[in-house]
């Protein structure tokens, strides 16, 4: 017999926590690395010893976008970003994250919710991320038809110590409040 329908009201608020890691190589042809892309917008590539790296994946490697896409759909329970869109479709090789975000977003509201507020940091020992927070808190904004208001960016170093602090590697967390619809 299949389970009966919940008759257990959906809760007013829903959080969900996102985090995600890449790897920082040279840049295409020398090594995988990608242009850096931090919410949708590029930033200039990181100098390490000298060479210019850029994160390694499969889609565009925006961190900060995967990291958003998971806190959203974890707080609605669905699959994460790495089901949804495995790393071997060649749907997605070289993608624009967008996708991920806008797919994530859409499944939110079709959950019942609607997105309160995001707040996200970037780990990372340069660039920095301050000059240019108007323009990310705007990409990731615009792309989830949200006011800016409701989207917060930070940028952290990571002391020069660690893959992260040695330019090894950019990192993000996000996390995600939903609001009943
Ligand atoms: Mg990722």
């Amino acid at each position: 017999m299949p389970p009966a329908p919940s008759t257990t009201p959906q809760p007013s608020f829903r959080v969900g926590l996102g985090y995600d890691l890449h790897r920082l190589e040279p840049l295409a042809p020398a090594g995988k690395g990608r242009p850096l892309m931090l919410g949708g917008v590029r930033f200039e590539a990181p100098v390490v010893e000298g060479v210019a790296v850029g994160p390694v994946g499969h889609s565009d490697a925006d961190a900060m976008l995967h990291a958003i896409t998971d806190a959203l759909l974890g707080a609605i329970g669905a699959p994460d970003i790495g089901q949804l869109f495995p790393d071997n479709d060649p749907r997605h090789e070289s993608g624009d994250s967008r996708v991920f975000l806008e797919e994530a977003a859409r499944r939110v509201r079709a959950a019942g919710y609607e997105i309160g507020n995001i707040d996200a940091t970037v780990v990372l020992e340069r660039p920095k991320l301050g000059p240019r927070k108007g323009e990310v808190r705007a990409s990731i904004a615009a792309m989830l038809g949200l006011d800016a208001s409701r989207v917060n960016v930070k940028g952290k170093t990571h002391e020069r110590v660690d893959a992260v602090g040695e330019g090894r590697a950019v990192e993000a967390h996000a996390v995600a409040l939903l609001i009943r619809a």
